[in-house]
């Protein structure tokens, strides 16, 4: 079972030559053949050019970086030349989309010798939180196929809880990291907005995006995130700091680092077991050396509002390259020049993106931008004072990830509002452009399932560039507890 191995387990026995390269790349493939039908999280496998480079790998025989040979799925919003990418829409399904070039973040992992399996599925455009609005349909839940494995990235991490793969690629915009890493039992970090590129990846809200690595481990996510990490030239809003090592800072003493709680975030309605698991989690990390300090976050119930005006105003910017000439879809029924995006548009996308298309250009429209879209601004920047308030006092803050675990396929159908509050924890940090990490902290029982537990996510989140010390806190949680290491029944 090479598939189920970590990166560091399998990086130490591709050294040892103990493994090849193309067997951990042959042993996901043939994972995927066994389970993908019942999960359905790869939409595209790249398995001959993924073969052939683990074989082209194992035959230079050298292993010196940690990712070198080692096999990843990539969320199919990620460029890669000539793979195919479509963002799980039909706009770009349809036409066959081939990028032209790569995405900083893949072109990374390709320089330090990692293997890319293929296309993982995703909401069309990443919105949503449950892959069901995937044009491929919903990836389900490797700890219970009638659940959805969250999203937006759902492939991404069910593929990891399924061992199709070692690591995967997310996007977090709106949680899209974080939730379906806590629905499956992975760490899944959202960094600071800035600390990794979004060159290449398809944008949906380009002030709120960020690219970030999902793992079965902490010190995997580390590694991967250190690849990933840096000034780019492609990308304006990358900042040119120096990226710090993550991986030596992991066993850092906790012994005396104040760590909030913040109160809005224990609401009515709260699942139990989630109540109880971030309690027990308070405890664990109290026995490490750890402060609690109970802290307010008072704008916290405007985040999800305010992101879901702020987000589809963007949104409605950005879709509007896919118009049938420059990218995407074509409908070739009319030679009226409006008529035919007219077309194109209402065949390529699907109902969640047009619903946010016509909420974002309603937002941004003249009669109705201050009212919506200026307001929403100025909300923003109270939340994200909130935070810089409370980082004064504490080094960290930590909530659940989300208000109840992984939900069955269809309760949030028809009912977009619903889908939305799915996001409520996870939404003040993106508007503050703050890094929060979530790693496995328990179990919710499953009524209808009693044999199928489902997973739980601590979120820890920390001011702007303190990847090192989340990641910190994370893998020390991890020394202590075992939450990371159960496996999926399908698995
Ligand atoms: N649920 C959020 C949304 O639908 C998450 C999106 C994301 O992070 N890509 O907007």
């Amino acid at each position: 079972m090479l598939n189920t191995l970590t990166i560091t387990a399998a990086h130490d026995k591709l050294r040892s030559k103990e493994i090849s390269s193309t067997e951990l790349v042959q042993a996901c493939l043939d994972q995927i053949d066994q389970c993908d039908e019942q999960v359905s999280a790869v939409v595209y496998d790249n398995r001959e050019s993924a073969l052939n480079l683990a074989k082209s790998i194992d035959e230079k025989g050298v292993f010196d970086h940690a990712l070198t040979g080692i096999p990843y799925m990539v969320k199919d919003v990620y460029c890669e030349v000539g793979v195919p990418t479509t963002a799980c829409s039909n706009i770009l399904r349809n036409k066959d989309y081939r990028p032209p070039y790569e995405s900083t973040t893949t072109a990374r992992l390709k320089d330090c010798g990692a293997v890319s399996l293929g296309k993982v599925n995703t909401d069309e455009f990443t919105m949503g939180a449950s892959t069901e609005t995937s044009c491929y349909g919903p990836t389900m839940n490797p700890w219970d196929l009638e659940r959805i494995a969250g999203g937006s990235s759902g492939g991404s991490a069910a593929c990891l809880a399924a061992h199709q793969a070692l690591f995967s690629l997310g996007t977090d915009t709106g949680g899209s990291i974080r939730q379906p890493a806590a629905f499956c039992n992975l760490a899944g970090i959202r960094p600071t907005y800035g600390r990794t590129s979004r060159y290449g990846a398809m944008s949906m809200a380009s002030s709120l995006d960020t690219t970030g690595p999902l793992a079965k481990t902490v010190e995997d996510l580390a590694i991967v995130l250190q690849a990933m990490a840096g000034y780019d030239t492609f990308d304006g809003t990358t900042v040119n700091t120096p990226v710090p090592n993550y991986r030596s800072a992991l066993n850092e003493d906790l012994n005396g680092m104040r760590i909030g709680i913040p109160k809005e975030y224990f609401i009515d309605g709260l699942n139990t077991d989630v109540a109880a698991s971030i309690t027990d989690a308070k405890k664990v990390l109290q026995s490490l050396g750890v402060e609690f300090v109970d802290i307010s976050l008072p704008h916290t119930k405007y985040a999800t509002p305010v992101y879901y005006v702020l987000a589809p105003c963007e949104i409605s910017s950005n879709m509007a390259r896919y118009d049938g000439i420059r990218y995407g879809h074509t409908e070739p029924t009319s030679t009226d020049l409006v008529q035919y995006y007219f077309d194109t548009r209402t065949a390529g996308f699907g109902a969640e993106v047009k619903r946010r298309i016509m909420v974002g250009t309603y937002a941004l429209s003249a009669g109705y931008y201050d009212a919506y879209y200026r307001q929403a601004l100025k909300i923003r920047r109270l939340i994200k004072q909130d935070f810089d308030e409370a980082f004064e006092y504490v080094d960290a803050i930590i909530s659940p990830c989300t208000p109840s675990p992984a939900f069955v396929k269809g309760a949030h159908e028809g009912d977009p509002v619903a889908m939305y509050l799915e996001d409520i924890f996870l939404d003040p940090q993106v508007l503050a452009g703050i890094p929060a990490l979530s790693i496995p902290c328990g179990f919710a029982r499953n009524e209808r399932k009693p044999n199928n537990k489902l997973p739980l996510g601590l979120q820890i989140m920390g001011p702007q560039w303190s990847e090192e010390r989340l990641l910190n806190i994370g893998h020390k949680f991890q020394t202590v507890t075992n939450w990371h290491t159960h496996v999926a029944p399908i698995s």
